[in-house]
Order: structure tokens, then C-alpha cells, then sequence
């Protein structure tokens, strides 16, 4: 079963590996489930219940917490397809940024791009090239500037749209020796943390025993989060929550609505072209956007960037797809040690697959899915999914 919880930090978070970048050790965004995982085993570990680790994580599914700026609000990674001006970013009605010069919009160029692939292949021939310019109006002329991708995470808020901005806090620590818990003479380095301003995490894990979120609970509020705990880092207070999000029959319903209006336009052009094309996508489309970095395999068990699925004993592959690859490390908390680093797919990354079946048919498969999630190490929270991700909707800069 699905469960949304909201983490608060009540001090500065670190959720970065210990690899230091520069001279300060940096700290990543979001808090990978990993980090999570980590909690409740070190939890169990300090009450003497070393036999319950293993037992109790195998339990859950991990997923990852996006920062957000309330708790019923679940902020998602950005799709890769997600694009903004690249003379003025940001979203053009912000209400963070009323007051001062709106940006230019973001634009999500998956539908698109994936009607004019699918009917290209069909036969279509455009007489220009797939090319997206800025269309924002400045003194009735449209802008025209190159798009660029979008990074990071937003929020869908009543008001408006809003980019995540997380505040990072620098701190000087004094190197202790593992040893002697000693500071060691001239060893100084310079911490970065998530400030805790107005900020949570919001994210799903799946569990059968729900007594695991009350041992969480307790993990994150005697023990803390992230690295350095015993530093001042990470103390943390954590809920259940329940922000909305559309479940994946309305997500697919949408995603395909949407998709047969861009593919109508196009199609429409490639008619006028002389190039007789159907008028209507056929089947079902539906895309899996990669919330995490995930580890893939291909139908071989060897490694990939591309996403394969098994529907209906077939192996799929998709018929469109923007992906880039990233390096999947970590760090046990619990035990302290580095785990192997993997070669990955990056968040954000989309894969579309098509399928004859009608849309209700394809609901299970999906719903399993997504609560499975996809490749290797999806119990920490690598390979979270979503389907359909809610932003290919805004095929107009919003
Ligand atoms: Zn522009």
C-alpha cells in the first residue's frame, strides 16, 4: 500500500554522499530514500534490535522526498522534456514572483515531439524541422529565444506555479579524528545543509505493516536524518500526509486527450503537405518519467539507459524516450560503508510506450508499476516512477 509522509527539518539536513566537491561537502535537494532506509535501520541498530534490520527494511519500499513548501503539496522532479526561455527562465505566473518581470513559461515538449516522431514514422514528411522557440509577447513580437531544459523541482500551487528554491546553509565543523573523537588540529571543513526554512519533504513509501511508519517516526525524531546527526545535522520531525494526486486512470485519461490535440495539429499540417496520415493516434500511449535515477537492465540482464517492460509476457521497448545517463552511488548510514556506484538513467528521464490495449486495460499493469518501480535497488528508492507524469499536459508555456 501507498503512504504519502511529509519530513520537517528542524536543523540543517545533509542528504549527500561524503564525497566532498571542492572544499565543502555539498548536500543533494532531495532526500533520496536511501537516506530514509538509513534512519530506521541506525534506529534499530541503537536499540539493540540488530536482528530486526533486515527483516523490518524488507518490508518497505523506500521512495524519495522532493522538497516542498506544504505539506499537502507533493513537488516533482521536473521531466527532462520540461523547457523554459533561455533569456528569461521561470514560470510566467509565479506568485513568488508577482511584482517583478514574469518569466517566459515552461513548456513541456514531450507530446509533441512524440507526435511528430509517431508520424514521421507513419509516413508524415513536415516541410520544417521540430524546433521550439520562446512565444512570449513583448510588445506584440514573440520572443523567439531558445529553449532549454528545466532542472529541478516544482510545485503546482492553487495560485500558480512555482519552482522549488532551496536555501543552503553553510556551516564550519571541526574535523573529529574517528579515533580519539578528537579534534584534529587544522582540520577545519566547511559543511553545506538544507536550511530548514519553510521547507518539508514530501514523499511515498509502500509497506503491508503500518507499524513501520510509527517505527520511522521515531527514528527521525530521536536519531534524526542524513549524515552527520550527531552534529547538528538532520533533526527532523515526520507525519503521514495525503496531497493530492490524480490517480493514474485520470493521469493516462489526460495524457492521451492531450496528445491526440497536438497530434490533430500536426497531422493537419501534414496533410496540407499532401502526406495522408492518420488523423488520430491509435492504441493507448503512456509514459514512464523516472522520479529517481534508476539502474536498468535490459531483457539480457545487461546494462542500459533505456527502459524495457514486460507487458502481457512481452518485452516492450519505448517508442520514444529522452534520457541522460548520471553515476548512482550511496553510503550506508547503518553500516557505514560506500556501496558500489552504477552507471544510471537520470531523473527526470521519460520513456513512451504504446500498447493496442484500451486504456482500462492497462490500469492494473500500470498501477502495479509504479508501485514497483523499475530496475535494480528499488527498495531504497532508486527507480521510482510515475506514470503519465502530470506536466506533459503543459504543452503551452505556463
Ligand atoms: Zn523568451
Amino acid at each position: 500500500m501507498e503512504h504519502f509522509l511529509c519530513l520537517t527539518p528542524e536543523k540543517p539536513l545533509r542528504t549527500g554522499t561524503l564525497k566532498p566537491r571542492g572544499d565543502y561537502l555539498d548536500t543533494r535537494d532531495y532526500l533520496p530514500g536511501s537516506v530514509v532506509r538509513g534512519a530506521l535501520a541506525e534506529w534499530l541498530k541503537l536499540q539493540g534490535k540488530e536482528s530486526q534490520i533486515v527483516p523490518t527494511v524488507q518490508k518497505v519500499r523506500f521512495g524519495n522526498f522532493f522538497p516542498s513548501i506544504s505539506e499537502s503539496i507533493w513537488a516533482l522532479p521536473f521531466p527532462m522534456t520540461a523547457l523554459e526561455c533561455k533569456l528569461h527562465g521561470g514560470f510566467r505566473n509565479d506568485p513568488k514572483r508577482s511584482g517583478e518581470k514574469p518569466g517566459h513559461g515552461i513548456r513541456d515538449s514531450l507530446l509533441i515531439a512524440l507526435a511528430y516522431a509517431e508520424l514521421e514514422r507513419q509516413g508524415a514528411r513536415f516541410p520544417v524541422p521540430m524546433l521550439l522557440r520562446c512565444t512570449y509577447e513583448i510588445n506584440g513580437e514573440k520572443c523567439g529565444g531558445r529553449m532549454e531544459r528545466v532542472s529541478g523541482f516544482y510545485a503546482a500551487l492553487p495560485e500558480g506555479w512555482r519552482v522549488m528554491e532551496i536555501e543552503k546553509a553553510l556551516q564550519t565543523k571541526v574535523a573529529l579524528s574517528r579515533h580519539r573523537r578528537a579534534a584534529q588540529e587544522g582540520m577545519l571543513y566547511r559543511v553545506i545543509g538544507v536550511r530548514p526554512k519553510a521547507i518539508s519533504f514530501v514523499g511515498r513509501l509502500w509497506t503491508e505493516d503500518e507499524t513501520i511508519i510509527e517505527e520511522l517516526k521515531q527514528a527521525v525524531e530521536k536519531i534524526g536524518v542524513g549524515a552527520l546527526t550527531t552534529r547538528g545535522f538532520g533533526a527532523a520531525s515526520l507525519k503521514a500526509v495525503e496531497p493530492g494526486i490524480e490517480p493514474i486512470a485520470e493521469r493516462l485519461r489526460a495524457f492521451n486527450e492531450k496528445l491526440r490535440e497536438v497530434w490533430r495539429d500536426l497531422a493537419n499540417l501534414a496533410h496540407h503537405a499532401g502526406n495522408l496520415v492518420p488523423m488520430e493516434p491509435s492504441g493507448t500511449y503512456f509514459s514512464v518519467d523516472l522520479l529517481s535515477p534508476a539502474v536498468l537492465r535490459d531483457p539480457h540482464g545487461l546494462p542500459t539507459l533505456k527502459l524495457f517492460l514486460n507487458l502481457n509476457g512481452r518485452w516492450r521497448e519505448p517508442v520514444f524516450w529522452a534520457t541522460q545517463p548520471t553515476f548512482v552511488g550511496g553510503f550506508s548510514t547503518a553500516w557505514g560503508l560506500p556501496k558500489p556506484t552504477y552507471l544510471g538513467a537520470a531523473m527526470g528521464s521519460v520513456y513512451v510506450f504504446h500498447a493496442d490495449n484500451p486504456q482500462e486495460k492497462l490500469l492494473p499493469f500500470l498501477e502495479e508499476l509504479e508501485a514497483q518501480g523499475v530496475g535494480l535497488r528499488t527498495d531504497e528508492g532508486l527507480g521510482e516512477i510515475l506514470v503519465c507524469h502530470p506536466f506533459h499536459k503543459e504543452v503551452m508555456p505556463v
